[in-house]
């Protein structure tokens, strides 16, 4: 069963969870009880494919699901349709002490399709199985990504329909195409004459409006969202720690039981929260390595005790990670704090009203036994980038170059020689502009089209690009639509009454 870290909330079912995503108090939840798993457990994972690996580690969380539902959940989310390898999430050696896991091989080239995949299977399913009459319309505001890997997730799922809404002027080309060219039913893209921060505060409005819910209500349907804080959105990303474990045994890099750590590029901290919950599973995680770049509140937090998202904001080189407030944190504090909801909301309420809190000494000093956390600028990405394809010919996109130089000032100031898991969240032709400039400096670029970026760095390295950006140029536009945003909610009504 799962209940809130806030404590106020009634406990549910994992279905339920899934379908209400945040708990009516504000907390988010938690599973009431960790599963745990043997050595011989984990053994058994190392024969298995990616796809028999997640419904071993699935049906531990999601007891209320049968065998038959997540084995068609899991072979809708990781076919071989949507991801352009074999083994989903593999794991790249380049040298016994530094292994890559690429989360970046599905449809839109980042690691939130690993959750975003399969978040609207188990969504849909959830309805089902609730006996839930109403449609279910997922509304995103996007500065980027996240929108694409959203309509790629719900296109066509039974009992759900999708509207993102992206500022207009605020993403790159590719991005733009890739949400304008999106196919499926159930689907619409809307420009918001605005910023990402008008777009954001539109949907929120739009979530908080009693009467315009009860209008949608009517026509049987009820909003959601499908961000980070679901737990639907968490615990796909638990398998894929227990996967790179099993490859790291098969490639005999390691031996069954020996410690590794797992450094993760992070902002709302979904990613390294999942690696926590594998390690609280048995996995012999021994550090989680937590890089940030210049928004480094986790850095600080980390450190001191001392959470303050009052600071100046950044917009870097890992775009993805430019956040200050870290939701998913919630739930560690939640553990850290042995499951003292009061204390939690007590955080909560003071990082609303105040913008900041403080844990105590001791449950830093048990955080710090796990996580160590380290900030990297721009420059020493860009740098990082250059250094890691001299030396092995791989090329890093920028978010996976902090995880990288975070992960080797861990190494130089510990001494510690335990391998290294860098957990590697998108293809460098994603950011194909800076990784360009980190291979050839400024002078390089010269390209006025980012499909010209593309054809450059895939010349400039000898890597393809992923079909699915590859093939954009090509593709139909299929989404039109613009508002200015006042009038999201016009849009919201009359694509639902098109439906
Ligand atoms: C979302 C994202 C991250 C941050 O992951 P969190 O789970 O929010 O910590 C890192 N890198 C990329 C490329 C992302 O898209």
């Amino acid at each position: 069963m799962y209940i809130s870290t806030r404590g106020k909330s009634e406990k549910i079912s994992a279905a339920q969870a899934i379908k209400m995503g945040l708990a009516t108090d504000g907390g988010l939840f938690v599973p009431e009880v960790i599963p745990s798993v043997t050595g011989q457990w984990i053994a058994n994972l190392v024969p298995m494919s990616y796809q028999e690996r997640a419904e071993a580690v699935l049906k531990l969380f999601l007891e209320d699901y049968t065998e038959e539902e997540l084995t068609t959940c899991i072979a809708n989310a990781y076919s071989v349709n949507k991801f352009d390898h074999a083994e989903v999430a593999p794991i790249v050696s380049l040298n016994p002490q530094d292994h890559i896991l690429e989360l970046w091989h599905g449809p839109t080239s980042a690691f939130k399709d690993m959750a975003l995949q399969l978040l609207p299977q188990l969504l849909s399913k959830a309805l089902y199985k609730t006996q839930e009459k109403d449609q279910i319309l997922i509304l995103v505001a996007t500065s980027g990504d996240t929108g694409k890997a959203a309509l790629e997730g719900f296109m066509d799922v039974a009992q759900t329909s999708i509207v993102v809404f992206y500022p207009q002027d605020g993403v790159s080309e590719i991005q733009k195409l890739q949400m304008k060219t999106q196919k499926g039913r159930n689907v619409a893209v809307v420009a918001v004459k605005g910023n990402f921060d008008d777009a954001q505060t539109g949907v929120k409005r739009i979530f908080s409006d009693n009467s315009f819910n009860a209008l949608l209500k009517e026509d049987g349907i009820r909003l959601s969202s499908a961000n980070s804080i679901n737990w639907g959105r968490l615990v796909p990303q638990i398998v894929y720690y227990f996967s790179a474990y099993a490859d790291l045994v098969k490639k005999e890099e390691i031996r069954q039981g020996d410690p590794i750590h797992f450094v993760v590029p992070t902002g709302n901290f979904g990613n390294i929260l999942a690696g926590y919950y594998a390690k609280i599973m048995g996995l012999p995680i021994h550090k989680l390595i937590c890089a940030s770049n210049s928004n480094n509140v986790l850095t600080e937090f980390l450190q001191t005790g001392i959470y303050n998202r009052k600071r100046e904001f950044y917009k870097t080189a890992s775009p993805s990670m430019d956040i200050l407030i870290s939701s998913n944190l919630e739930r560690l504090l939640y553990y850290f704090a042995d499951c003292n909801t009061q204390q939690v909301s007590k955080w909560m309420e003071e990082l609303k009203e105040q913008g900041y809190y403080t844990i105590s000494k001791e449950i830093l000093l048990k955080l710090q036994e796990t996580f160590w956390a380290d900030w990297v600028n721009d420059k020493q990405t860009l740098v990082t980038i250059n250094d890691v394809y001299s030396k092995y010919n791989y090329v890093l996109d920028p978010h996976t170059a902090v995880a990288w130089k975070a992960s080797e000032d861990y190494r130089n100031l510990t001494g510690d020689q335990t391998p290294h898991v860098i957990v590697s969240t998108a293809s460098p032709f994603k950011f194909n502009e800076n990784v360009l400039v980190a291979l050839g400096g400024e002078e390089h670029v010269t390209c006025v089209n980012e499909f010209d970026a593309l054809r450059d760095l895939s010349q400039t390295t000898g890597w393809k690009i992923p079909a699915n950006l590859a093939s954009l140029e090509e593709l139909e536009i299929l989404h039109h639509l613009s508002c200015d945003k006042e009038n999201m909610d016009v849009v919201i009504r009359s694509f639902v009454k098109s439906e």
